[in-house]
């Protein structure tokens, strides 16, 4: 038993790593879209521009126990931060159990850090930026090419079938996409290869399509609204990293034997 308790015991080691990426990660949501820099200066509260000392920027724990207010002005914390936090140190969790210690955990959790990061810019601000996915796209090719987990051809082809399909999207309909949106198809298919990626924006089409249809079926929405697809895309790029593989070889045995 040993050894599962020393494997669990580095399960919490990634959950709290992951929790101090996804204090990070926040930093990066407030400060990316604005291109303020991303190491100075220290956080301070938007309301009154405390510095926020470090006892009170604990990931979670200081949320809960400010009650989510600034402890100078008592202004309200966004759910956002105890949300991405959580999101990120969830994902770091279930990765090391995926993969464990090697290089495809280092990886993997790269991926799904840039995907909080993307969530969260794309609710807040309605673009996934350049400055994520451009490098995304190098770090996904680069990454495969070092470890050979997905074939450095099935990652190439994937930057061009995963952009492709928005590419042909937008110009198909003169808009409703955005390039931001193509960019991330990229990224999925340099990370994944193009099979994998073509799972994850299957997910993200049914997902973000179920959503919509609620959202429209039950009038929060109009039909011209936009409604961001970025999270979705984010959701199915999860999928895929964790399952793509499993769905692939479920889908080729069930339909092509
Ligand atoms: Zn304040």
């Amino acid at each position: 038993m040993v050894s599962t308790d020393v494997a669990s015991a580095h399960v919490v080691t990634a959950i709290l790593v992951g929790l101090a990426v996804g204090s990070f990660v926040n930093v990066v949501v407030a400060r990316l879209p604005e291109r303020r820099s991303l190491l100075h200066p220290g956080s301070t509260c938007p309301g009154c521009g405390t510095a926020i000392a470090w006892h009170d920027n604990i990931p979670i724990l200081s949320f809960a126990v400010l009650r989510g207010r600034c402890r100078a002005c008592g202004m309200a914390i966004s759910w956002r931060y105890p949300v991405v936090e959580a999101a990120t140190a969830t994902l770091w969790g279930l990765a090391w159990l995926e993969w464990g210690p090697t290089l495809d955990f280092a990886v993997a959790v790269l991926f799904l850090t840039a995907l909080v990061a993307i969530t969260a810019i794309d609710i807040g601000h309605q673009i996934i930026p350049d400055l994520i996915t451009l490098p995304g796209i190098v770090a996904g090719f680069g990454a495969n090419v070092a470890t050979g987990r997905v074939h450095w051809l099935d990652s190439l082809l994937g930057i061009v079938v995963g952009g492709g399909i928005f590419l042909a999207i937008i110009l198909a309909s003169g808009g409703g996409m955005g390039g931001g949106d193509m960019k991330l198809g990229a990224m999925f298919g340099a990370f994944l290869g193009w099979k994998v990626a073509l799972v994850a924006l299957f997910v993200a089409v049914v997902l973000g399509g179920g959503f919509a249809l609620v959202l429209l079926g039950t009038g929060r929405v109009r039909r011209k609204d936009p409604i961001p697809f970025g999270p979705f895309l984010a959701a199915g790029g999860a999928v895929g990293l964790f399952w793509g593989d499993k769905v692939m070889r479920w889908y080729l045995h069930r339909f092509a034997e």
